[in-house]
Formats: C-alpha cells, sequence, structure tokens
C-alpha cells in the first residue's frame, strides 16, 4: 500500500426518486429560512416548483443563470441578493446554475444546496469559474462548496439520449483520471470504480429507453461519484486536452471528453498499471485492451468518435499539441508535443487506439 492522503470536504446527500420534495426540509437543517432560487431560463418550471416547495422560505426565483457565468450576471445576482435579505442560495439545474450559486457565494459566502440536473458534476466540488472580458478565471474555494446536495434522478429524464451519453462519458472521464491523479487515494479509486461501473451499466439501458428509472437513477448515482472524485483530487492529461480543444477551438465540451477519453487512457496505459487493472475491471475487459474497449462502447452508444466529426480542422493540431504540452497538468506519462501530435492525429481521426502500438514506442 502507497502512502496517501485524505482530504474531502463533506457535503450532506439525500439521493432518490421524488426527493426534491425535501427541499424546505434541507434548507431548515441548514438553519436558514430565506433562500433564492437560481436556475438558467430553460429549467424556469422547475425553480417555480421549488419555490412552492419552499413557501413562505423563499426570497424569489432568479432564472438568469448562463454558461461560463459573466461578471455581468454575477452583479445582477449580488444586488438581488441584497435587495431580498438572502440568506441562503438553491441551485436547480446543471454547470450553469450551479457555477452562477458558486460565484454568488464566493463574495457573500451564502451557503449553496444544489439540485443538480444533469451530469456536469460540478456540485460537489469547490471550483468556481466567473468570465470577465471573455477571458475565464477558475478558482477553489471550499466556501462555494454546496453544504448539501440533493439528487433527484426524476430530474434527469428529460435529459436527451444524446446528451446523456456524452455527459456521462464526462463523468467516467472524472473517475478514469481520479484513478491515476497525482494525489490518487484508496477510498476516491473505490468510488472512481464504482462510477465507471455503474455508468458502463447504464447509459445503453437509457439510450434504449430514456424513461427507464433504474438506469436513470443508477446513471445518476455513476455521476455523483464522478463528481466527488472530480472535487477531491487533481486531474490530468485527459482534462488538459479537453480544456484546450474547447477554449481554442470551440469544440463541444462533452463531446470532445467522449472522443478523448480513449486516446488519454491509451497514451498513459503502460505507466499506470494499477489504474489499468481497476479500468478492466469496470470495464469488462482485457487490460490490454482497455482503451480499446472504451472506444468500443462509445461507438456502441451512436455518439461522434472523431475530433474531425466536431468540427476540428487538421491544420490545427499542431498548434493544438503545442498548446497542450505548454505548462501541462501532473501526467503519469510525461507530456511531450510529438506523443501529443500523435495522439491528437488519432483523436482526430477516430482510429481505434490499440495499447500495443504504444508499448512498441
Ligand atoms: P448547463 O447548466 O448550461 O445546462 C445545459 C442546458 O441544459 C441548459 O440550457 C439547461 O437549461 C438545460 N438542462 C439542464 N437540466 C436539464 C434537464 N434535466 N433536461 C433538459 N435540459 C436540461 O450545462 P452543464 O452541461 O450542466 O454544465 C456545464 C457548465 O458547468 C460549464 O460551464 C462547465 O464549465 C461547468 N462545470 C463546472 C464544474 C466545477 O467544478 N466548477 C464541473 C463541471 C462543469
Amino acid at each position: 500500500m502507497e502512502n496517501f492522503e485524505y482530504d474531502v470536504q463533506a457535503s450532506r446527500v439525500i439521493f432518490g426518486t421524488g426527493k426534491r420534495k425535501k427541499v424546505l426540509d434541507e434548507l431548515q437543517n441548514l438553519g436558514k429560512k430565506r433562500a433564492l432560487v437560481i436556475s438558467t431560463p430553460g429549467r424556469e418550471k422547475l425553480a417555480l416548483e421549488v419555490k412552492n416547495l419552499l413557501g413562505d422560505c423563499c426570497a424569489g426565483i432568479h432564472a438568469k443563470a448562463i454558461q461560463h457565468v459573466p461578471i455581468e450576471t454575477v452583479r445582477e445576482s449580488l444586488k438581488l441578493v441584497e435587495d431580498q435579505g438572502v440568506d441562503s442560495l438553491i441551485a436547480i439545474g446543471g454547470g450553469s446554475s450551479i457555477g452562477l450559486a458558486k460565484a454568488i457565494s464566493l463574495q457573500t459566502s451564502l451557503p449553496i444546496l444544489a439540485i443538480p440536473t444533469t451530469y456536469a458534476g460540478s456540485e460537489m466540488t469547490s471550483v468556481w469559474g466567473i468570465t470577465e472580458n471573455g477571458q475565464k478565471t477558475t478558482g477553489k474555494n471550499v466556501i462555494v462548496k454546496p453544504k448539501t446536495v440533493i439528487y433527484d434522478p426524476e430530474l434527469t429524464f428529460t435529459l436527451s439520449p444524446h446528451i446523456t451519453v456524452t455527459s456521462g462519458m464526462n463523468a467516467i472521464a472524472h473517475c478514469v483520471e481520479g484513478l491515476y491523479a497525482e494525489n490518487a487515494n484508496p477510498i476516491i479509486s473505490l468510488m472512481a470504480e464504482e462510477g465507471i461501473r455503474s455508468l458502463f451499466k447504464s447509459l445503453p439501458i437509457i439510450l434504449a429507453d430514456p424513461n427507464d428509472s433504474d438506469a436513470r437513477s443508477q446513471a445518476l448515482y455513476g455521476c455523483w461519484l464522478g463528481s466527488t472524485v472530480l472535487g477531491a483530487v487533481g486531474m490530468a492529461l485527459h482534462h488538459k486536452l479537453c480544456h484546450v480543444l474547447g477554449g481554442s477551438y470551440n469544440l463541444p465540451h462533452a463531446e470532445t471528453h467522449t472522443i478523448i477519453l480513449p486516446y488519454a487512457i491509451w497514451y498513459n496505459a503502460n505507466h499506470v498499471p494499477e489504474a489499468i487493472k481497476i479500468m478492466a475491471r469496470a470495464f469488462g475487459c482485457d487490460e490490454k485492451d482497455t482503451a480499446g474497449a472504451l472506444f468500443e462502447f462509445t461507438t456502441s452508444l451512436g455518439v461522434r468518435t472523431s475530433l474531425a466529426e466536431i468540427g476540428m480542422k487538421e491544420k490545427d493540431l499542431d498548434d493544438a499539441a503545442r498548446l497542450a504540452s505548454k505548462n501541462p497538468y501532473y501526467n503519469p506519462r510525461p507530456v511531450d508535443e510529438q506523443s501529443i501530435r500523435q495522439l491528437l492525429e488519432l483523436a482526430y481521426k477516430g482510429t481505434r487506439p490499440q495499447q500495443e502500438v504504444m508499448n512498441r514506442q
């Protein structure tokens, strides 16, 4: 057993079908009685349901969250918080709603109760982000980590099959990189393995029947585990590549994660034998073919599997390799421009990764 440190800020988690109805009890558990309900414009109906459940404990609905948390929205929200005497924030929705609540909490220290409705996984982390003049600044602060999270699988039934799969793959990516994180530890690795297994099992079932209640629960459970992993340990090459490709070439977030993950595993495979063993167990495949097995899994789910298909230009691959190897995150296999260029070439074409190919390098 290797030495490790385990440092996780506790959150209270309530999981189960219909559990959003506990929102008032949970707000009172936090000792609060005047919550602002935050959502994106698209989830306003849900915000209204929460408002009705809260009765007099609701200070109002703020359905103005948008992607990447623009500073203007944060300023407007802070004014509302002050004017309405708000003592707590309830974020219902995906990463954008939770992101706005975090930005408000960063300034006010107000506690957040999150009710996630997507698989993005912001709810279990202390990472915040705010965009000003087109530049997104991110940081970590335990203040912004939601104190209570209610996972109600019923709220995810409306996620389209395509978003379910790609966003579910994003959650698998949190688990995979958690297995070989610089600060990996045995508890988080248990969660990561269970998260991968849950998502591997549930995503194909949801694709066949988006209203399968058991599979929706299992997928959300896997995403909770993925979010916990993301909040507890550092990420590596896969996340760096996705940030570069999303930030510099405007590629779609969840689909980029879906496409890159098999190649990130391929790249690291020989340097992380223990993590590969766990992945193989969770994927149900041969240890020598974890990357290939994941590639086949995504192919079987009918999503796009090459960067070319989602708009990457071949002429940008050299530049992307340079950007991704500059200031790299920790990664178990050293990162160099030439090897990353090779990875990107495979991902661009959507070539099935073969672990033996890498072994010969
Ligand atoms: P989002 O919150 O913008 O939601 C995407 C769209 O889906 C919105 O229009 C929303 O109204 C809609 N939606 C939400 N729930 C739905 C449902 N159940 N059914 C149908 N439609 C639904 O996006 P997201 O993908 O949830 O989150 C992405 C954002 O989260 C990014 O900005 C990313 O940077 C951030 N993020 C942050 C962290 C962190 O730790 N801080 C972690 C992961 C993601």
